[in-house]
């Protein structure tokens, strides 16, 4: 049986993979920060370890001894990275220094650790090329790209040097599960609010920028994958919304098509050099991994608000 230590498996992403790994007969193990968070379904063992203190995770490395690390742990909001960077810098990049510094030293020493790293969008910063590939140049422009583009350079440079270790350059990648500071569950949750006649609208920021939105459980079956098949590789669908189109896919799926006046904007919500585009090219990917979304926007947009309507049911 295979052991699989999972940073982030509390999160969104890192969820969905300990329940796939475990379903395909891994040992799930998962880092968390505190303790008394919930084990996901499938991963009976936690252990401590807080990202913003690297040695932390090195430490539980070297006692789970897993044959693979899969690290989705660490700060998330690109919009809060400005507000503290190290925050970012260290708990993104030094944590991924560490766990490939552990992978190399217990490799060394005989017990071969690979590593699958969720590497971001955000490390292209503001793309010249559309879509991007895994050889777009990595030009951050925000501190969490910054701390992603250092966990994404050790990877290739540790792969380079012999350590097993993939990057997988994930997209923004949404789910019922995922947390209501993001855009996308900001929007379905609204929607259900106001299609419940319990809000009377929604504040947005930025309606104009375009992402590639893939649903995440998808992009956890690419990670799993990734794990024996050491290189970088881009998780993406290949199309681009605007949060426009977000919006009315999302107001659409309860039936209301006249929206404009249920969304309101604040320059609370605009970002410094917030990228106009993201999109990502899937192709070499879909090659290598045999891998393929199964679920595309409109059917991600639909799942999110029926979630978000199921739950205000439940709670009604
Ligand atoms: P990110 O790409 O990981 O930062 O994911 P988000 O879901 O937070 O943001 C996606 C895009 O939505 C960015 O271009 C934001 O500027 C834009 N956006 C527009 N309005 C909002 C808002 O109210 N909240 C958030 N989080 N993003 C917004």
């Amino acid at each position: 049986m295979r052991r699989a230590l999972v940073t982030g498996i509390t999160g969104q992403t890192g969820s969905y993979l300990a329940e796939l790994l475990a379903a395909h007969g891994w040992e799930v193990h998962g880092a968390v920060r505190t303790a008394g968070e919930t084990a996901p379904t499938g991963a009976p063992t936690l252990h401590v370890a807080d990202l913003a203190r690297p040695d932390e995770i090195a430490t539980v490395i070297d006692r789970v001894r897993p044959d693979a690390v899969f690290h989705l742990g660490g700060l998330t909001s690109v919009a809060e990275s400005w507000t503290d960077p190290a925050a970012y810098a260290v708990t993104i990049g030094g944590s991924t220094a560490s766990i490939l510094a552990t992978a190399r030293r217990l490799g060394d020493a005989g017990h071969e650790v690979r590593v699958v790293n969720a590497s971001s969008a955000e490390v292209f910063g503001r793309a010249a090329e559309q879509p991007q590939t895994a050889s777009t140049p990595i030009a951050p422009v925000t501190p969490y790209g910054a701390a992603k583009a250092l966990g994404h350079r050790l990877v290739k440079m540790y792969r380079e040097t012999g350590v097993p270790a993939a990057n997988g350059i994930l997209f923004n990648h949404e789910s019922p599960r995922r947390p209501l500071a993001f855009v996308t569950r900001k929007i379905t949750h609204g929607v259900a609010l106001i299609a419940a006649g319990r809000a009377p609208s929604i504040t947005l920021g930025n309606l104009d920028a375009r992402r590639d939105w893939g649903w995440a459980p998808d992009y956890a079956e690419a990670l799993r994958l990734a794990v024996d098949a050491p290189g970088d590789y881009i998780i993406a669908t290949g199309v681009s919304h605007s949060v426009r189109d977000f919006v009315a896919a999302a107001f659409a799926a309860v039936g209301i098509d006249d929206w404009q006046q249920l969304v309101l904007q604040d320059p609370r919500f605009m970002r410094p050099n917030d990228a106009p585009e993201q999109r990502g090219d899937p192709a070499a990917t879909e090659a290598a991994l045999s891998w393929r979304r199964t679920v595309d926007f409109e059917g991600m947009v639909a799942a999110m608000v029926a979630a978000d309507l199921a739950a205000l049911a439940d709670r009604a």
